[in-house]
């Protein structure tokens, strides 16, 4: 149990030097100091200027360690502690005022207070109302939401007292702390503490001013790093103050994450400018990355849109070597209608459909139009799955009887029929040729890449050779096949045929699935050269990132010694600065996504290509960005935690 008068500090032959023993220039700055103050004292340490009282500060106040000798703590011997231990002890125990308010400056009065509570792992909703209960205590009310630029020094100080009694610690460390207000403030800030004795309180203030060490109970004089005098003013009136040390555990994780998101925002934010500069270079990785991904997953989809559109169970023949270079198609003699009836015997084939076409004028009455007309068998429908919506498609007699009859796509039965005109047993002249109209195709719609599949008018390939082609070769057959897991070998068995029918190979044949796989092929290299592209823009961003943290880790040293000071952990350090570079590329991956899709969409509407929004590439750009930030700010992040309280406490 705490008995009155429990040691709170213990100094014994306790020593701080700065430079090597062996060095002639070197600093004692305290040299063998044995001091016990116990709790409820009001005890001030005096010294002029480079006496060592700073010096002591810091070790009492476990921010630094001694070269020699003991310093306990509530009992316990900091010396061989580790530094999230002295973290946790000074977190405890004590509440630090400054000369210099040490406030930091991004955030306004309230958050400045609850520090202290939030890595001690304290609840938001209680930190809010401790804090608020203290400044309106110091009779900062009003004050609350004041950025520190905007208080005085007193005021100043007064949010830094509050801060110091956030955590209840039973130790108030001052320094100095009326060092830089005018003699009123300084007499109010004065009494605050003497209020803050009066409730239990041990108070150690450091002071070079005479007056105020003799508001003391107790004055210890130092002089080149040692005790030289020791005066009580009046009896310490040692007393049971019932304070108990909390032991927290700090915070769990996921708090410590929500905690470290919400203070890198507020940091992001007071430096606009520079944040917008640290973000642009993920930004215009992740838009890029993103836009490619739409155009080129757009260009994919419209190429195998149009090679599906037709079937992938086809394949088709045309004569002529698939040689680069060699013209094939309708000038070349060597595909007939007897090898078409040929294919159409062998096995696992479903359909074969001859096509032979050509552009002419089609009538009807006043009306002419140019359009496509093409020549096939009455399997087409069947091969190429387009349906008859009106009429009927021609059949094998019609083929037989070089009929003279035509279906109609939809825009052609637009542009010659007048509306809600019945075509079917009308004629129409095809180079003056009377056809008569059977069928209406159902609409296919245009195809991916903009020619409008409608615009065709089918004849059987018999009537064409001999009306209007003038020819008696075919330039293409389409063989679709029943079972696409055999197209490979049905594909060989028809050049083997042809080969034989003809003696050489005069023609060549394609199959629609190879073609699928070899589009897919292409696009999975030009994907795998945009993800390459992709990392090399991200780690360009991410050096950037790294870079502009560096920068923000230096600028920043004294705030990172404040949040030290008030109990803040390596790890809680280490995680608020990684997280600020995972929140500044993550912000930038979100723009960078909203930027690429925008690009994306403008290249949609300026130039009409096809663009495929997916979720897919934004998701990846996102999360690479990311993974940027906490890999690029994980190097600035660990710099900052290793920073010792002191050096970076001191840091100008
Ligand atoms: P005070 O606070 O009483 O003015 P300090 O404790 O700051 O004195 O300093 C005590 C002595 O130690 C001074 O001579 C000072 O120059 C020296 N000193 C303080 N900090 C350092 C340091 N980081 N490196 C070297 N010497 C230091
Ligand atoms: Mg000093």
């Amino acid at each position: 149990m705490a008995s009155p008068g429990r040691a709170v500090v213990e100094l014994s032959g306790l020593s701080r030097f700065y430079g090597e023993e062996s060095d002639a220039d070197i600093v004692r700055a305290l040299d063998h100091v044995s001091l016990t103050i116990r709790e409820g004292e009001f005890v001030a340490i005096m010294g002029p200027s480079g006496s060592g009282k700073s010096t002591m500060m810091n070790v009492v106040g476990c921010l630094d360690r001694p070269t020699a000798g003991s310093c306990r703590i509530m009992g316990r011997e900091t010396r061989n502690m580790l530094p999230d231990e002295l973290a946790a002890l000074r977190r405890e125990t004590f509440g630090f005022i400054f000369q210099r308010y040490n406030l930091i400056a991004s955030v306004n009065a309230q958050a400045n207070v609850e520090i202290p509570a939030i890595y001690a792992g304290i609840d938001k909703d209680i930190r809010d109302q401790r804090s608020e209960d203290l400044l309106g205590q110091l009779g900062m009310g009003d004050r609350k939401r004041h950025y520190p630029s905007q208080l005085s020094g007193g005021q100043q100080q007064r949010v830094a007292i509050a801060r110091a009694l956030m955590n209840d610690p039973p130790v108030i460390l001052a320094d100095e702390p009326t060092g830089a207000l005018d003699s009123r403030t300084g007499d109010d800030v004065m009494e605050l503490l003497h209020n803050l004795h009066g409730e239990g309180r041990t108070i150690i203030i450091i002071t070079h001013n005479e007056d105020v060490a003799l508001q003391a109970e107790r004055v210890i004089h130092l002089h080149d790093g040692k005790i030289f005098k020791e005066t009580i003013q009046s009896e310490a009136k040692l007393r049971d103050t019932g304070a108990k040390i909390k032991r927290d555990h700090g915070m769990n994780i996921a708090t410590a994450i929500g905690e470290a998101v919400t203070m890198a925002i507020q940091s992001l934010r007071v430096n606009l400018f520079r944040t917008a500069l640290t973000l642009l270079g993920i930004v215009i990785g992740v838009a890029s990355v993103v836009a490619m991904l739409a155009i080129g997953d757009g260009a994919r989809q419209s190429i195998l849109g149009r090679i599906t559109s037709m079937g992938t169970n086809l394949i088709t023949v045309r004569p002529g070597m698939d040689i680069p270079g060699q013209r094939g198609g309708q000038d070349v003699t060597s595909l007939t209608l007897e090898d078409s009836d040929a294919i159409a015997k062998l096995s696992n084939v479903e359909a074969v459909v001859p096509q032979r076409s050509g552009r002419y004028t089609i009538r009807y009455g006043n009306q002419d139009y140019q359009t496509q007309v093409q020549g096939v068998g009455p399997d087409f429908p069947k091969a190429r799955d387009w349906t008859v919506e009106k009429g009927s498609f021609f059949g094998a007699q019609d083929m037989r009887g070089y009929a003279s009859v035509a279906v109609l796509g939809k825009t052609v039965l637009e542009a010659v029929f007048s509306e809600g005109e019945n075509p079917i047993g009308k004629y129409v002249l095809i180079k003056n040729v009377p056809f008569e109209v059977i069928g209406v195709m159902k609409e296919q719609g245009g195809s991916a890449m903009g020619s409008d599949q409608d615009d065709v008018v089918m004849i059987p390939v018999t009537t064409g050779n001999m009306r209007l082609f003038g020819q008696n070769y075919i330039s293409s057959l389409t063989v679709k096949v029943s079972n696409l897991a055999q197209i490979n070998d049905t594909e060989q068995d028809i050049k083997d045929l042809l080969l034989e029918r003809h003696g050489l190979e005069d023609f060549s044949t394609r199959n629609m699935a190879s073609l699928v796989e070899m589009v897919t092929d292409t696009t999975n290299t030009l994907k795998l050269f945009l993800g390459a592209v992709a990392i090399i823009s991200l780690l360009v961003g991410g050096i950037g990132v790294m870079n502009i943290m560096l920068v923000s880790v230096t600028e920043r040293t004294r705030e990172i010694g404040i949040r030290m000071a008030t109990g803040a952990r390596r790890r809680d350090i280490l995680l608020q600065f990684n997280i600020e570079s995972a929140v500044v590329c993550a912000i930038g991956g979100i723009i960078g996504v909203l930027l690429g899709w925008s690009v994306g969409w403008l290249i949609k509407g300026l130039g009409g290509m096809p663009i495929a929004f997916t979720a897919g590439p934004a998701l990846m750009a996102f999360g690479s960005a990311f993974l940027t930030g906490i890999i690029f700010g994980y190097m600035p992040a660990r710099k900052a935690a290793r920073l010792d309280p002191v050096v970076a406490l001191a840091w100008e």
